[in-house]
């Protein structure tokens, strides 16, 4: 039987992966929405090429552009953020959160309340909203898979395991972009040179966020909320090669890795496949010429977004909402020119200062709205502190 299966976020680094596995057996599934935003030709080619009912832009202005790559298709099309939503309100049996940034939120959440399989890549909705994303599915009886590399590479580690005899969780980084660089060169570090990432092909996002380590910041807010471990059980480890992705300790002292190349079509397809393994075509890693696996500790001066990670756990609440935002909006002022790359870890710790005197945002209790309103505040607060710079 087929399986009814939606991608948000399809035309992304993450969604293009979803869809190539997909793709290579088309029979096992109907699909019911792809979502993009600006990448119209390649939504409107992928949504005919899979044969999806619904394609779905969240640009409104766009909408008449998709209508006519479309045409004659039959398949339906809409466009803008409410639209988005209700293509996640859409029965499926699987649906892939791989919208980019804190507007994966909402639609993860209206997946959730449908009961579905979440196949969460969006790991902005886990940061900014951990506690209320893990409700709403118990909730509805929904499940979320981790997609994200050291999740998924978590949570497989646990498979018949009790999560009550792990005393801590290690992830790993490759360090990014500037991992050798002098740390004086940081501060003049351009744009396109923050782009590159050596071991992985993602989106510009989230490699940028892996230079400057915000990802993996990100990343250990992500397994605190997702696999309920104390801040002080979860470690980074810089390991340059990008193959051994978490690693879980047992407190009889056993370390289980999980071991693979950098591609992500592996963490997709074990979700998608769960809770079977399918086969996939990943390389198959040959240790023996691969030869050594390198790990060395994160320096917190070069990676100050770590020890942010750790602040905003403590402080917990809305903090994590208020940590997402002004990360997205100081890597739009990098993006935009208006930051130097070093700057963007100043404008994160100061907006978690100012939210902490404004109002009790942080404390206020979490629910979509509260999020939503923190995270508005917290971009306002944070452009406000660009442009003090700036000015
Ligand atoms: P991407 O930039 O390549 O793609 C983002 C997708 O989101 C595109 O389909 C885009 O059209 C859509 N989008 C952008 N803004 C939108 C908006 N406002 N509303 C609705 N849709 C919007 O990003 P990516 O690298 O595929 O990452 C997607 C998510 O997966 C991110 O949360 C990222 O952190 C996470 N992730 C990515 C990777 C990776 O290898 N790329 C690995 C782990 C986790
Ligand atoms: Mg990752």
């Amino acid at each position: 039987m087929s399986r009814r299966v939606s991608i948000l976020g399809a035309t992304g680094s993450i969604g293009q992966n979803t869809i190539d596995l997909i793709a290579r057996a088309p029979q096992d599934y109907e699909v019911v929405a792809l979502t993009g935003a600006r990448n119209i030709a390649q939504l409107a080619a992928d949504a005919r090429r899979l044969n999806a009912r619904l394609a779905v832009t969240a640009c409104d202005d766009l909408l008449d552009d998709l209508r006519a790559a479309l045409d004659g298709s039959g398949i339906e099309v809409a466009a803008g953020a409410a639209a988005i939503i209700e293509t996640a309100q859409r029965p499926a049996d699987w649906i892939m959160s791989a919208i980019v940034g804190a507007a994966g939120l909402a639609p993860g959440m209206a997946a959730l309340e449908q009961g579905t399989t979440l196949a969460l890549a969006n790991k902005e909705s886990l940061v900014c909203a951990g506690p209320l994303l893990l409700a709403t599915a118990q909730q509805h009886g929904a499940t979320i898979l981790p997609v994200d590399s050291e999740h998924s590479a978590i949570f497989q580690a646990l498979v018949g395991e009790d999560v009550a005899s792990v005393e801590r969780i290690i992830i790993t980084a490759s360090g990014g972009a500037f991992r050798d660089w002098p740390l004086d060169d940081l501060v003049n570090a351009t744009l396109a040179q923050a782009s590159q990432h050596p071991n992985w092909d993602m989106g510009q996002r989230i490699t940028i966020d892996s230079a400057s380590m915000f990802n993996k910041a990100m990343e250990v807010i992500e397994t605190h909320e997702f696999f309920g471990i104390s801040p002080d059980g979860i470690e980074v480890l810089v390991h340059p090669q990008s193959m051994v992705h978490a690693l879980v300790g047992f407190h009889d002292g056993a370390l289980m890795a999980h071991v693979g190349p950098p591609d992500m079509r592996h963490a997709i397809g074990y979700a998608l496949n769960h809770p079977n393994r399918g086969m996939l075509p990943v390389e198959r890693l040959d240790l023996a010429a691969i030869g050594r696996l390198d790990f060395a500790a994160p320096d917190s001066r070069r990676w100050p977004a770590l020890d942010l990670a750790r602040r905003t756990m403590t402080r917990g609440g809305l903090a994590g909402a208020v940590f997402n935002a002004a990360k997205e909006t100081a890597l739009d002022g990098f993006i935009n020119g208006q930051l130097k790359f070093t700057q963007m870890a100043d404008i994160v710790a100061e907006t978690l200062d100012r939210m902490d005197h404004a109002g009790g945002h942080i404390d206020a209790k979490m629910t979509l709205d509260n999020v939503l309103q923190t995270d508005h505040l917290a971009r306002r607060a944070a452009q406000a502190a660009i442009d003090r710079r700036a000015g």
